[in-house]
């Protein structure tokens, strides 16, 4: 008897970008500073049976409006990995920050998957502070109790798998209800931070990343994903554009555009 789940090709879409100094990325600045650029991912996991996109980005407008760099309309880019959004049957939205929770009505078919505690957060009462609402967006919040009430959002308040060889796991602290996702790949359990961790460096050097909530939450957070990943070249970060260099092209003509996670990193 064999408990190998079903293997999923993963996919990394880089959609966004922004200029950003290292001074940006750590709690307390950094004595270094210099650029360090951040870019914008989502993710999904195509398996024979089941295909499982992970986060949705944000839309044109929202990057215009939060000066950010946009590259693709990450929607978009499904097709090109042959991924129809209309027929998705499941999301998981990591953490409701307006760079991960956007353009939900792109999946009209899809169940959204997310922690309780996430959406108790974007919808209670820090919301009225500024310094912790500015990363949602209302409209994707609403959007999501909308959905709800369609009975198309299941929550979560424990690890789980979503489906066999598709585990989610939270890890609170940078948004209270943040998620991160392990998928089985062709070489093994890769492991999706999100924003767990932006960058490699604050995983690898303990250091977490401005936007805080918990942080004692957060240094339990790097702990976890290395924890669950078989080691740590199994990681990909949230927001690193060095993601983009250590794997390879998911295609020749997708070069910059998305990237073959189930590959090993060089
Ligand atoms: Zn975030």
């Amino acid at each position: 008897m064999t408990d190998r789940p079903p293997q999923y090709e993963l996919y990394a879409i880089r959609y966004a970008t922004r200029d950003a100094r290292r001074a940006d990325h750590f709690i307390g600045g950094d004595p270094h500073d210099g650029p360090m650029p951040m870019d914008y991912f989502l993710w999904v996991a195509i398996g024979a049976e089941k295909t499982v996109v992970i986060d949705t980005g944000f839309t044109k407008e929202v990057a215009a409006q939060r000066k950010r760099t946009f590259l693709r309309d990450p929607i978009e880019v499904l097709p090109q990995l042959g991924v129809a959004p209309a027929e998705v049957s499941d999301v998981v939205i990591t953490h409701m920050h307006y760079d991960h929770a956007g353009n939900l009505e792109r999946f009209p078919k899809a169940c959204f998957h997310i922690q309780e505690k996430e959406v108790q957060f974007a919808t209670g009462r820090y919301m009225r502070y500024h310094n912790i609402s500015h990363s949602f967006e209302p409209d994707d919040v609403c959007d999501l109790v909308r959905l709800n009430f369609k009975a198309r959002v299941a929550m979560y308040d424990s690890p789980a798998d979503l489906a066999p060889g598709i585990r989610l796991h939270p890890a609170g602290g940078h948004s209270l209800g943040l998620q991160f996702v392990s998928v089985y790949t062709a070489r093994g359990w890769v492991v999706l931070a999100s924003d767990v961790s932006h960058f490699y460096e604050n995983m690898e050097a303990g250091r977490p990343f401005r936007t805080a909530v918990h942080i004692g939450e957060m240094m339990e957070g790097f702990d976890a994903l290395y924890r669950v990943a078989p080691s740590p070249q199994h990681i990909v970060p949230g927001h690193d554009p060095l993601v983009m260099s250590r794997y390879p092209a998911a295609r020749p003509d997708l070069e910059g555009i998305a990237v073959s996670l189930h590959a090993s990193p060089h």
